[in-house]
């Protein structure tokens, strides 16, 4: 039988995520969380002063990635993220990056990824995929209230125009773009709390289970 993939996909700040994680945990499967991948290019190369617009020097960079030593804190913030969007547009960087994912996917324990295209190119025979989406204007407000909480300076309008643009960016590229496989069940969490999601969630992978 093929390993037991789970392929959560969506756009930024849906609660893809929080989801993911929470699902690795609950059927203990090993969790990758791919968008780190891309924002550790684009921090790479911010550090060394590389051009994130050269797709052939992110792709050295991308190909260089070592997963194991990625730390996740430095990462986060909505800088990254937008480094991380840039070079992810770029097909070479995106080819670098393939082979490594797959085997995660692979995985004869199963496995949990996270990202953009992992139910349409990384793993279209997933044995679930989820694609988790929730309004910009609900994903503009987690996120306000997120970094609200942390104690930074943030004004909503901001980030909605933010969370917007990059909507656009990944949904727009020629290659990989954001959107949802035909087969994967759409999870709306507009209304709905973290622990909401993570109901819907189990309810579709149980049913996957359940089929095997
Ligand atoms: O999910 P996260 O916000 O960390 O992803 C950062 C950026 O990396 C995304 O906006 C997207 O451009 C890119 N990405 C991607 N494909 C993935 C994961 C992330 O293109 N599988």
């Amino acid at each position: 039988m093929p390993a037991f993939t789970i392929a959560i996909d969506g756009p930024a700040a849906a609660g893809k995520g929080t989801l993911a994680k929470r699902l690795s945990a609950h059927y203990a499967l090993p969790y990758l969380d791919t968008g780190l991948l891309y924002r550790a290019v684009g921090a790479i190369a911010a550090a060394g002063g590389g051009d994130l617009d050269d797709p052939a020097a992110m792709a050295a960079i991308a190909a260089g990635l070592d997963a194991a030593l990625i730390e996740e804190e430095p990462l986060r913030g909505h800088e990254a993220g937008e480094r991380a969007s840039r070079v992810a547009a770029h097909p070479p960087v995106r080819e670098a990056l393939t082979a490594f994912q797959r085997a995660f996917a692979a995985r004869p324990e199963g496995a949990v990824l996270d990202g953009r295209d992992i139910g349409t190119v990384i793993c279209p025979d997933a044995a679930v995929k989820i694609f988790v989406t929730a309004s910009p204007e609900v994903r503009a407000r987690r996120r306000t209230d997120e970094l609200l909480a942390k104690g930074r300076d943030v004004d909503y309008a901001r980030i909605l125009f933010e969370v917007r643009q990059r909507d656009a960016r990944d949904a727009g590229r020629s290659v990989a773009p954001l959107k949802a496989a035909e087969d994967a069940h759409l999870l709306d969490t507009s209304a709905l709390d973290i622990d909401a999601a993570f109901r819907a969630a189990c309810q579709i992978v149980d049913g996957a289970l359940s089929r095997r």
